[in-house]
């Protein structure tokens, strides 16, 4: 959703009713876009929970370290190139625009004209290798920083221009090998760096799948350190079921921005074990992260049956914690990482 349009969409919904603000400042939104809105220093002020402040491109990197300085407790800052961005990003180094896009999309017939209108839209290729070490700096200069938005998408078409509204479609799909060459590197650093992750995956299931396998075998027990989280999960609850069991250390995040608009959300809430899920606004508008983000602590509370806290009580039996309680240790628990091995067993074989 756009920016225009989350706006939009927001002028047009009555507020949600917000808890008190001793219940809500144990809230955490995993995954939002703050910077791709402008950040007012009252919206910040004003911010009663925790977010984890997505980057995704060249331009936000810097945006996320500011606000991360600029609010150390409320933000968790969250460094990375969005598959969405990953054709700006060139494998080898010294490669002029024509010689990296074009291999990359390789335009052939009537594709070829839009090939010729799109290539000055795109920036020059930055190397790989730049954007790494500046991954590398932004991690090591923020012991919390994770590791986001990163991941896969096979269903985004390349805009001509990105920032034009509305955004002109061509034909292009970023290859997958490609992505996965921009993605396992940064995937690599995060490891090093014992960073969790936060996860885009859309039409990219057996992809992903076969991703977390891979960096599993990879990584070897430095893996079980760090958590992945599945932001605003769009797998099937078969899919789903698989990875909880195959990988401990991967949770689900779901937002109702995106995940709202299918029924399938209700279906992944239910069958995702209590113990692994997390909420999020996947929103850019910062004053309405912790609406957004409050409105999924009511769907999955409503959907396991859990009680929603009216009041903060320090000791509570774990029998009578209700939906933040729960959430707030799904994510303690996130981000403490360290998580059990289960042996790794072949992949059932799946019907399509
Ligand atoms: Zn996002």
């Amino acid at each position: 959703m756009s920016v225009a349009e989350q706006r939009e969409a927001t002028l047009q919904q009555p507020p949600t009713l917000l808890p008190p603000l001793d219940v809500l400042r144990h809230v955490v939104d995993v995954h939002c876009h703050p910077t791709d809105s402008d950040v007012t220093t009252e919206a910040m002020d004003t911010l009663a929970i925790t977010i984890c402040a997505m980057s995704s491109r060249p331009a936000d990197q810097s945006l996320v370290r500011g606000l991360a300085n600029a609010y150390p407790e409320k933000v968790v800052p969250c460094f990375g190139y969005h598959p969405w961005f990953s054709h700006w990003i060139s494998v080898s180094p010294n490669v002029t625009k024509e010689e990296h896009y074009r291999p990359l999309f390789s335009p052939s017939g009537e594709h070829q004209k839009m090939f010729e209108r799109l290539l000055p839209h795109l920036p020059d290729p930055i190397p790989l290798a730049d954007v790494l070490a500046e991954l590398r700096r932004n991690l090591s200069s923020f012991s919390q920083a994770m590791l986001g938005e990163v991941g896969l998408d096979r269903a985004a078409r390349v805009p001509i221009d990105y920032a034009a509204t509305p955004r002109e479609l061509t034909h292009f799909i970023v290859p997958l090998e490609h992505q996965l060459a921009i993605l396992e590197p940064q995937i690599d650093l995060a490891v090093e760096f014992y960073r969790n992750i936060s996860i885009h995956s859309v039409k990219s299931q057996q992809a992903t799948m076969a991703l977390l396998d891979r960096m599993r075998q990879k990584h070897g027990s430095k893996w079980h350190r760090i958590s992945i989280d599945l932001h605003s999960c769009g797998l099937s609850v078969e899919t789903w079921k698989a990875i909880e069991k195959r990988h401990l250390n991967v949770y689900m995040s779901l937002s109702t921005v995106i995940n709202g608009r299918s029924p399938n959300h209700r279906a992944l809430i239910e069958a995702c074990s209590p113990s692994r899920i997390l909420v999020e606004s996947d929103y850019h508008p910062v004053e309405r992260c912790a609406e957004r983000t409050w409105e999924m602590v009511l769907t999955v509370a409503e959907i396991k049956g859990w009680a929603i806290e009216t009041t903060w009580t320090e000791d509570l039996r774990a029998e009578d914690w209700g939906a933040v309680r729960r959430l707030e240790r799904n994510w303690q628990e996130f981000q403490k990482g360290n998580h059990e091995v289960n042996p790794l067993r072949p992949v059932a074989r799946q019907t399509p």
